[in-house]
């Protein structure tokens, strides 16, 4: 059995190093090559003896080279690019990498699968498998970095907005974002990084409690509490006002703006009436609204808006001084909202 060095800490490479009896400096240069040049090829480590490679191919290996890209799409625009990965025990989870003019974005799956059951969400269509782990959710970037090498990019911004609930898997999530954050890796600023969550207030608490500036975003979708917990059944447990309580903590504490995502549904939540709600929920407070409008998800009978009610809605939260911008529509010809590949991948293997 080879032993998986991706993701480890400095230190703890170290160590395992050592039992192979190399040197304790090759442990950093071995680091430059994974995570600064994303090369994982151990023969092309130009820099490490022979001896030293050959060490490395008997007893190592690094994950990004085992993960298998099942499908790769990428968007008629050429901006999204969408891949289903195959882990190393068989199950399926995708990463999205989004172009923008500031950089490259990927958004990371925390979890196989999800328990928390929203109505309009295709990730858990099947309830949460596992957790990932903290290597895994690192190597959803790495892949990407890899992919970019040739083009002298890399990846500078995380969205933990793929499938899963983030806060159901607090230590790898965080983990891993502290190991993106490193010199020694990606370099990556934490105010380039956005949790969402569906609102749990321990999550958020203790997001809070790490100190660092990450941005947060509240998966919201509607301000009437029937309306909310019918979508999102963690309502019961969590009522979407204690979450806006929490997240605002979140904002005082680090001056961090929090990110409301609200999924338009046609005649569900994008009445005149749910503007005004939202609005008088929101304003005053350092916050903004991101309005999706929703990518149907066939399995579950749920309608995107008119174009005339988005409109209506934004110009009832502009009047009410609450800023809100609607989400650009990224690969919707690549099925890109949460779990659609993947849920469309699960039933052709049926
Ligand atoms: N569990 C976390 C993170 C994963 S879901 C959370 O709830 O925030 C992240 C976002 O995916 C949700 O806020 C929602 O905006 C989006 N999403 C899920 N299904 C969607 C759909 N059918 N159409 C549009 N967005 C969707």
């Amino acid at each position: 059995m080879k032993k998986d060095i991706f993701g480890l800490d400095l230190d703890e490479l170290q160590t395992i190093l050592a039992e192979f009896g190399m040197k304790k400096y090759r442990a950093k240069q071995i680091y430059q090559w994974l995570y600064q040049k994303s090369e994982f090829d151990f023969a092309a480590m130009t820099n490490l003896s022979n001896s030293d490679i050959a060490i490395l191919e008997e007893h190592c290996e690094v994950l990004p080279v085992k993960l298998k890209i099942l499908s790769e799409l990428t968007s008629a625009d050429g901006l999204t690019k969408k891949v289903l990965l195959e882990l190393g025990d068989g199950n399926t989870i995708e990463t999205v990498l989004m172009k923008f003019d500031y950089g490259y974005s990927v958004c990371v799956s925390s979890q196989v699968g999800c328990d928390m059951q929203c109505a309009f969400c295709a990730s858990g269509l099947e309830g949460c498998v596992r957790n990932l782990t903290k290597a895994e959710i690192i190597a959803q970037v790495y892949i990407f970095n890899a992919m970019l090498r040739e083009s002298d990019n890399r990846v500078s911004r995380i969205v933990v907005m793929g499938s899963g609930e983030p806060m159901l898997n607090f230590e790898n999530v965080f983990g891993a974002l502290e190991f993106l954050h490193q010199n020694e890796t990606s370099s990556m600023s934490y105010r380039n990084m956005t949790v969402s969550t569906c609102g749990i207030i321990p999550g958020i608490e203790r997001m809070e409690n790490l100190g660092h500036p990450i941005s947060l975003a509240i998966s919201l979708h509607s301000v009437k509490q029937e309306v909310r917990t019918e979508l999102m059944p963690v309502n019961k447990g969590y009522n979407f006002l204690s979450v806006i309580k929490a997240a605002d903590g979140y904002a005082n504490a680090t001056g961090r703006r929090v990110t409301y995502e609200y999924i338009m549904l046609q005649g569900v939540n994008d009445t005149p009436e749910d503007a005004e709600l939202l609005s008088n929920c929101l304003k005053h407070k350092n916050a903004y609204v991101n309005l999706i409008p929703a990518n149907p998800v066939p399995e579950k009978g749920l309608l995107r808006p008119t174009q005339a009610s988005i409109d209506r809605f934004v110009k009832i939260l502009l009047k009410n001084n609450v800023t809100v911008t609607v989400r650009k529509e990224m690969g919707k010809d690549i099925n890109a909202a949460c779990g659609q590949l993947r849920a469309s991948y699960t039933n052709k293997n049926k």
